[in-house]
């Protein structure tokens, strides 16, 4: 498998908690920004002759703030310049309140099949206080386009004030309004951002709080039928995202635009977040590639550990001899037996976190790092 991801940059606002690389108020330079990705893909093509990708993302910011003719001339970019599996997975993220019946039907037409809703929560007062501009009613509004569709909904969790009630109540409208697939983040206060501020003063939830959220809604999911298959995300039967997969399995993804990163034939780099510069590369026929690193195999075992392990279906320890020729157990001995009563091996010869310790599964990957 291969993935491609789009990263759209612009916002209507910026929200209180984000990090992200985002530029509200400079949608304006979306079309020359546009340009700049279909050149950039240009760059890319002859190095992927004979690759096929079968994942799309257009991923943000906020893609749906942009005019929807950006993202079809898009979708006809990638299929000029690289190999598009049949019936791949094509997903975009919008936000409510920047979605229409036409920009749908014109996502449809251009192949679009997947649709990634930021929500957060079902409560007006907190939509508010992390910043995001639209309302719970502007979420069923995009959800009524929605409908029939294969969409997942963002929940977060450990925000100030907030109950476990209120992510009931939001897990129930997602799953009312028919979303395949629901994603469960906790709040990160990212330093620099205006939230965290809140964080400083005490004012969000302790991570033992949040953890006894995440359990609640985890349990609450199940009910409903949702099925966790990484840490965060949670999918009805046959819904995950191929995308999100293919980052998990350590597959390889080209990434396109301020900020993406790719990693192909043994390489990760990472594109400059700063818009401006994206451009002026772009334009004088450069890469804008900021970072580009040959991935050690010792740096590559411990990737595929740890990407493996935030699954529910955990590591193939016959796959890890095919990709390295070694023993995933020799090579880790150290750290499997401190943490033997954290991991499980099952009958198909994988090795996974147990299931009620995934959610703190960065303190035992910690170990594998060492
Ligand atoms: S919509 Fe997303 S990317 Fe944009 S500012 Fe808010 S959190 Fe950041």
């Amino acid at each position: 498998m291969a993935g491609i991801y789009i990263h759209i940059p612009f916002c209507k606002a910026k929200c209180r908690y984000c990090d992200f690389t985002s530029y509200p108020g400079k949608i304006g330079f979306a079309e020359a920004y546009m340009a700049c990705v279909y050149k950039e893909m240009k760059l890319r093509a002859p190095s992927c002759k004979g690759k096929v990708f079968d994942t799309v993302y257009f991923g943000g910011g906020t893609p749906s703030v942009i005019d929807a003719k950006w993202i079809v001339g898009c979708m006809n970019g990638i299929r000029s310049c690289f190999r598009l599996a049949e019936g791949a997975e094509v997903t975009v993220e919008l936000n409510p309140g920047t979605v229409d019946r036409e920009k749908i039907d014109a996502y449809r037409r251009a192949g679009i099949g997947r649709f990634s809703v930021g929500l957060q929560t079902a409560v007006d007062a907190q939509l508010e206080e992390l910043g995001r501009v639209h309302t719970v009613a502007d979420f069923v509004e995009a959800c009524k386009l929605l409908k029939g569709e294969n969409f997942n909904a963002d929940v977060m969790i450990g925000l100030k004030g907030q109950t476990f009630a209120d992510v009931e109540k939001t897990v129930r409208l997602i799953h009312d309004q028919g979303a395949s697939h629901i994603s469960v983040y906790a709040l990160t206060p990212e330093d620099g951002t205006p939230l965290y501020t809140d964080y400083l003063n005490g004012e969000l939830p302790d991570g033992d709080e949040v953890a006894d959220l995440y359990a609640r809604t985890y349990a609450l999911l199940s009910s409903f039928g949702y099925r966790r298959y990484e840490v965060s995300n949670f999918a009805l039967p046959g819904r995950e995202s191929r995308h999100n997969l293919n980052y998990w399995r350590r597959g390889e993804y080209l990434g396109f635009g301020v900020a993406a990163s790719s990693f192909l034939f043994g390489r990760r780099f990472t594109n400059t977040r700063d818009l401006d510069e994206y451009i002026k590369c772009i334009l004088t026929d450069h890469y804008p590639v900021v970072d580009d690193e040959v991935i050690s195999e010792e740096d590559a075992k411990f990737e595929k550990v740890m990407l493996a392990l935030r699954t529910a279906e955990g590591l193939s320890a016959a796959e890890y001899k095919r990709e390295f020729g070694s023993e995933f157990d020799r090579d880790f001995e150290g750290a499997i037996k401190k943490n033997i009563r954290f991991i499980e091996k099952t009958e198909q010869g994988r090795v996974r976190i147990k299931d009620e310790y995934l959610y703190v599964q960065n303190r035992i990957l910690v170990d594998f790092l060492q």
